[in-house]
């Protein structure tokens, strides 16, 4: 069932889980989210890249929003990092039910009157914002400490920017980065529980591919309630036309189309079970006349 994404997020905040917020591309990707979240009985999330929004367009904001009315269990649909108000606009009209809105390119204050006015604007429509204070790096090589230090959410910052833009979701940066981690990843958690302190909207967690299962239980515990899962779903995607697809010489486009499916499912079941969001589909019935729905 198509369920807001505010109400997706509220209700893991209570019980201490998170939601995966998996990128998707194409029809297969959609399917591989839905399976794993019909098959896990729990809530999850399909995000739409603008890169992805650019090639698809409405009809795949179209896509994603049927998929989720269809489904068995609650998913929202999102649009992922936008920096572009016009863009912001026209998904809000196709009807997509949260942004990131992603001022975090900017300074501080040109960041804040961005993401307030995206907010006001989603709010109008019923829909829900997300707000990057602090900024995520695809990748941390060659930054010296300071540098990374600087890219990082403050939690005072974090707590003014909340109260000032009434978004509904945090993104932060404690030193997660997009992409492939280079070596060990270090996620700063004094940081994170300061912030948690500072904000008490739902917090949100992006680069969680390739993150061990203990920093996962550990954002968890110190209140992330949404990870962001693109890398992976990516790779087993790609993994099945670089290395299976040469040597199956009579498969057919359905064939295909499944076994992408099937590589990216798998993936998603196991996010599923690592978030703590396995079983929790019954909460939103429970839930449902006391979360609002934006
Ligand atoms: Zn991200």
């Amino acid at each position: 069932m198509l369920t807001s994404t505010s109400k997706l997020l509220q209700v893991a905040q209570r019980n201490t889980y998170a939601v995966g917020a998996f990128n998707i591309y194409n029809l297969e990707g959609i399917k591989a989210v839905i399976n794993a979240a019909e098959a896990e009985n729990g809530p999850a999330m399909l995000q739409v890249h603008p890169s992805s929004l650019g090639y698809g367009g409405s009809p795949l904001i179209a896509l994603c929003l049927a998929a989720a009315s269809s489904a068995a269990v609650p998913v929202a649909v999102q649009l992922d990092h936008c920096s572009d108000a016009d863009e912001i606009r026209s998904a809000l009209d196709a009807g997509i039910q949260s942004v990131l809105a992603d001022g975090s390119h900017s300074p501080i204050a040109e960041n804040l009157a961005f993401t307030t006015e995206m907010t006001t604007l989603a709010h109008s429509q019923n829909a829900g914002v997300e707000a990057e204070v602090g900024r995520i790096s695809g990748t941390e090589d060659g930054l010296a400490v300071a540098e990374k230090e600087a890219k990082m959410t403050d939690p005072d910052q974090a707590r003014d920017f909340v109260k000032q833009a009434q978004v509904d979701a945090l993104a932060v940066t404690i030193g997660n980065v997009h992409g492939k981690y280079q070596g060990e990843p270090k996620l700063d958690f004094d940081r994170l529980s300061s912030i948690r302190k500072a904000v008490d909207i739902p917090l949100v967690l992006h680069g969680a591919s390739g993150l061990p299962a203990q920093m996962i239980q550990q954002s968890i515990q110190l209140g992330v309630c949404k990870f962001n899962v693109n890398t992976e779903l990516r790779q087993a995607y790609l993994d099945f036309w670089r290395t299976d697809f040469p040597s199956r010489t009579k498969a057919d486009v359905l064939d295909c189309m499944e076994a992408t499916t099937e590589a990216m499912q798998a993936v998603v079941a196991e996010k599923l079970r690592l978030f703590g969001s396995t079983g929790k589909a019954s909460l939103y019935e429970a839930s449902a006349e006391t979360v609002p729905t934006t």
